[in-house]
């Protein structure tokens, strides 16, 4: 899957998303991180992206010419092609979720349009962007964390990347449910044992409780998510 970052800070996303599962993942070629720098598209003779609002107000704006020619650069629009999704990072966008992530991940190619000061002239959002994604209720300084906070979670849904297949299907938000806990060696530990059915090696009672504790933690730490599940049982 090959994800597409516009941005004026590429080294940022370069760097972030180089180490550990997803570092392996790039190795692969199961993903690929294609870093554009909007600066490199500029027309302007002093290599300036950005300029004051219309109207006055706060900080810089992003200019709408070097990020459309960038956009261009990279989706290669043409007639009777299969548009590819452009998810522009702003925090007036639909929140992202585990749900998200899974839908996106059947995608082949995705590209992230990263705002930074004030953001984006609205007349190029209106025009290339089809999903605008927030991260949370917050204002970061730029759209590059939340680009590579989605490219992380999508990244996880696409085969192969995780060692253990199973273990994107049995972690939190699975059906609406948060995970149950887990333990590892030793079995005691400051005094605190594992539960006694992990220690068991019965697979079916290992699972009941697995399921009930994962409905417990939900009901405790996340009612809101709770109803959702018993919403859609
Ligand atoms: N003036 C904008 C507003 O009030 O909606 C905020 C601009 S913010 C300082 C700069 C850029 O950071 C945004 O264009 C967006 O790309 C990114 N950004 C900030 N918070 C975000 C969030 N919660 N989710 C996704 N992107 C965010």
């Amino acid at each position: 899957m090959q994800f597409h970052i516009l941005t004026l800070f590429p080294e940022m996303v370069e760097n972030g998303l180089q180490t550990s599962i997803l570092g392996r993942a790039i190795q692969k070629g199961l993903i690929g991180i294609h870093a554009v720098n909007i600066r490199d598209y500029t027309q302007d003779k002093h290599n300036k992206v950005d300029d004051y609002p219309y109207g006055g107000g706060a900080g810089m704006l992003m200019q709408a010419q070097p990020v459309y020619d960038a956009w261009k650069a990279v989706a290669k629009p043409a007639e009777g092609k299969k548009p590819v999704r452009v998810l522009f990072m702003s925090p007036q966008g639909k929140t992202f979720s585990q749900e998200m992530a899974r839908e996106l991940a059947q995608e082949k190619e995705l590209i992230f349009l990263c705002g930074h000061y004030e953001g984006i002239d609205e007349r190029v959002i209106e025009e290339i962007v089809t999903d605008p994604v927030s991260i949370g209720d917050y204002v970061l300084t730029g759209g590059e964390l939340p680009a590579m906070v989605m490219i992380d979670a999508i990244s996880r849904m696409v085969p192969g990347v995780l060692k253990n297949e199973d273990s994107g299907v049995t972690e939190s938000f699975q059906e609406n449910l948060l995970e149950y806990p887990q333990y590892t060696r030793p079995a005691v530990w400051h005094d605190r044992e594992v539960p006694p059915v992990l220690l068991t090696g019965h697979h079916k009672n290992i699972a009941e409780w697995r399921q009930a504790q994962s409905l417990e933690e939900t009901k405790a730490k996340r009612p809101d998510l709770y109803a959702s599940y018993l919403d859609k049982k």
